[in-house]
This record gives structure tokens, C-alpha cells and sequence, in this order.
């Protein structure tokens, strides 16, 4: 008999918990947002990767107070203080409203790892978008015709 026969079907989850996010929401939350109820922070839906020229890598919906981080981001090697700065940010949004005005950015600047979740995105966001580099210096091309971007809905 196999030993993992011992254990129930019914026992085994499905869904692996995702508890590096979790944890990473636990703990903006503890340290930025504590007088506020935290907000159910989850990946976005994974769409068919492919070449963008910008990306939202987070958003927050005032109508269920969800938090949705970019499932692009959910990889080993994207470091945990820039996903948390990202959370850090759509939590700012519950509290400060939708606009990224003056005080929007200082209270964005208060979180510790403000600057170098900055320069971590500068230097990595053309891997995200699955760019080369030097790619993203080049002019932007024209918008496809709308034909083409029907076609690729079917
Ligand atoms: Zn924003």
C-alpha cells in the first residue's frame, strides 16, 4: 500500500495558500495601516504573457476595497520590499482617495523602502514587460488597426 493513501482526498487543498503575499500584506498593514482594517490584497488574474509598453502592477477597487497586485510580480526574483511597496500604495488610495497629488507622494514616501523599490522598478521593469532594453528606447509604433485588435479577441 502507498503511504499517501493515509491521507484523505478531502484533506488535500487544491489551492496551494499563497503566503508570501499574505505575509507581505500582514505586514504593510501592521506597520502603515494598523488603525485601519486590512484589505483583502490578492494576485490579478494572469493574462497571455506578451510584449506591453506599460503595465499596472497594482490596483485598488473602492467599490470591494481589493487590492490586486500584477501576477507578473509573483516570481522569486522580484524582491519582497518592492511588492510591499506596491501594496503600500494601493493601501494609500483607501486612505488618501484616487489621486496621486502632493500628498499622496509624501505619504508614499513614508514607507522605508520607498527609494529602493523605486530604483529596483527602473532597472527591472523592461524584464517584467519582456522587453530587451534597449528596446524601450525606441519610438513608440503606431497603434495597431482596429481590425487587427478585433482579430485577436476571437
Ligand atoms: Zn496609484
Amino acid at each position: 500500500m502507498l503511504a499517501m493513501s493515509a491521507i484523505a482526498p478531502d484533506r488535500i487543498p487544491l489551492v496551494v495558500p499563497d503566503t508570501r503575499l499574505e505575509s507581505l500584506a500582514g505586514e504593510v498593514h501592521r506597520t502603515y495601516f494598523s488603525k485601519y482594517p486590512p484589505l483583502p490584497v490578492r494576485w490579478g488574474q494572469q493574462i497571455t504573457r506578451k510584449k506591453r509598453r506599460s503595465i499596472r502592477l497594482g490596483s485598488y477597487n473602492h467599490h470591494t476595497t481589493e487590492i490586486r497586485i500584477h501576477p507578473i510580480l509573483n516570481a522569486p526574483h522580484v524582491p519582497s520590499i518592492f511588492i510591499m511597496s506596491v501594496i503600500h500604495h494601493e493601501y494609500l488610495h483607501h486612505v488618501l482617495g484616487p489621486h496621486h497629488n502632493r500628498r499622496f507622494h509624501q505619504h508614499e514616501r513614508q514607507f522605508q523602502h520607498h527609494r529602493e523599490a523605486q530604483e529596483w522598478i527602473r532597472g527591472n521593469l523592461f524584464l517584467l514587460l519582456g522587453r530587451k532594453k534597449n528596446e524601450l528606447k525606441r519610438p513608440a509604433p503606431p497603434p495597431a488597426p482596429p481590425q487587427a485588435v478585433q482579430a485577436s479577441l476571437f
